[in-house]
Parts: structure tokens; sequence; C-alpha cells
């Protein structure tokens, strides 16, 4: 995979169609002479079309890619309410994110879905996030090695990865913004630890070189422009998914440009 740091940007359900737009006119103007990073924004399914229209036309650097923030277990299939990946790589999706901790803790999402999330999304040739991350509990309980090493073993499970790519989010889910009370970024050498822990997860399941040519690690998790530096600074952690910070223009422009 490219050694670029990838900034991902998620902007939940938070932004109507009307904004959406406005935001990326906002970021392509901002970001037009800073290369150097992959950026990849990730609206909510009603905004795909247009933001596809968007990204297609930014001729220069740096050059958007587009996610989805979900999509089904399945190509077709009885699944109301859900977007085939099939469908969504054709809107001009080259990523999408599964298993975020707000699907899984809100919405009941468990490690057998995202593992069928995870298949369909690369027989699609999507590029899946996949996130994963310890509960305030498990963090507490020194317990978060065990738990990134079982999360990212059950998403995993039975997938082999020739020459598709794979990037695995490590997001302590009360690390997240709007998590709660204990929400605040985790220190860049405790993300350190835990992408190194990721990464021997990896390479357990697929092999040194398929880790290394196929798979990133990346951080999310209270990120700003303030604090980016201190995560992409090192070598384990590869990019960031970027909730909160994200939805402001000015903000999210400082934070490319302090990657
Ligand atoms: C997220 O929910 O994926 C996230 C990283 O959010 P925030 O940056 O707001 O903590």
């Amino acid at each position: 995979m490219s050694s670029n740091p990838l900034v991902v940007a998620n902007w939940k359900m938070n932004l109507s169609l009307a904004e959406s737009r406005k935001l990326v006119v906002k970021l392509k103007s901002g970001l037009k002479n800073s290369a150097g990073c992959q950026i990849i924004l990730c609206p909510s399914t009603n905004a795909l079309t247009v933001m596809a229209g968007q990204i297609e036309s930014t001729k220069s650097k740096p050059k958007f890619k587009l996610g989805a923030q979900n999509s089904a277990m399945s190509e077709r299939g009885a699944l109301t309410g859900e977007d085939s990946p099939f469908d969504i790589k054709k809107l001009g999706c080259s990523y999408v994110i599964l298993g975020h901790s707000e699907r899984r803790g809100k919405l009941g999402e468990t490690d057998n879905i995202v593992n069928k999330k995870v298949k369909a999304a690369l027989e699609a040739q999507l590029i899946p996030i996949v996130c994963v991350g310890e509960s305030w509990e498990d963090r507490q309980n020194g317990n978060t090695d065990n738990h990134l090493i079982k999360q990212v073993t059950l998403a995993l499970k039975n997938i082999k990865l020739a020459r598709q790519k794979l990037i695995v989010a490590y997001e302590p889910v009360w690390a997240i913004s709007t998590a709660g009370a204990n929400a605040r970024a985790v220190q860049p050498i405790e993300a350190v630890t835990a992408h190194q822990v990721i990464n021997e997860t990896l390479v357990d399941i697929f092999g040194e070189q398929v880790v290394e040519k196929n798979l990133k690690i990346i951080y999310g998790g209270s990120v700003n422009s303030e604090n980016v530096r201190g995560f992409t600074g090192h070598s384990e952690i590869q990019g960031v998914l970027v909730g909160g910070a994200s939805l402001d223009s000015k903000e999210f422009i400082q934070l490319v440009k302090n990657v």
C-alpha cells in the first residue's frame, strides 16, 4: 500500500446533503496545493452520488477518495435498509468503514456480522476500514490486548488477501469524542503499543509479506489539528480516522496540513 499517511474523515450522520456539498467545496479549495496525504471522505449514503461528482472534478492534488460508512453483508438479498457493497462501489466509493463502535454498540453489530461485511466488501473490490477498539472497562481491567486480538481475529476470520487491501482502524471506544466522560485521545505511545499488538495479530493471520504490502493500521479517537502529528509522527501509525474534527473545514484543512 502507498506509504502516504491516510486521513479518513468520518462525517457520520451529521451533515445534510447541502452541508456535505458545501464542506467538500471548501476542502477542495483549502487543500488544493497540499500533497502527501491520501484523504478519504466518508459522508452519509445520501450524499455519496453528489460527492462522487465533486471529487471526480478535483484535478489538482490532493486527490480525494470516497468511502461509505457501512455496507451490507451480501451482494443481494432480503436486507431491508442495507446497501449492497457492489452498489456502493458503483457509486464511486473505494473504501467502506465497517465495524465502527457506534454500529457495534448502538445497532448491535456483532463480530460475525462484521466478518461477513468485510468478506462482501472485499468481493465488491472495496477496501474495508475495519474498526476495532477496547471499551473503558476493558482498559481498566488490563484487557485491551486480548480484546484487540479477539476483535481482529474474528473480523478477519477465513479471509484471504491476495492483492486486496485492507485497513484496520484502532479506535478505543472511550476515546471517541462523543463517547462521554472519559473521551480524550490516547497518548500516542499507547496507540503505538496497540498498533503493535494489532500488527502482530495481522502477521499471524496473513503473514509478514501480505501485511507489509496490503495492510495499514490507523488510529482514531479525538484526533484534531493539534494532536495529529503526535500520532502520524510514529511509523506504526499509518494514518488517522477523524470524526468531530472533520466537520469543520478550517480545522480539518489544518489537520491535514499538520499531518
Ligand atoms: C470516530 O467516531 O470514528 C471518531 C474518530 O470520532 P472523533 O474523532 O470525533 O473522536
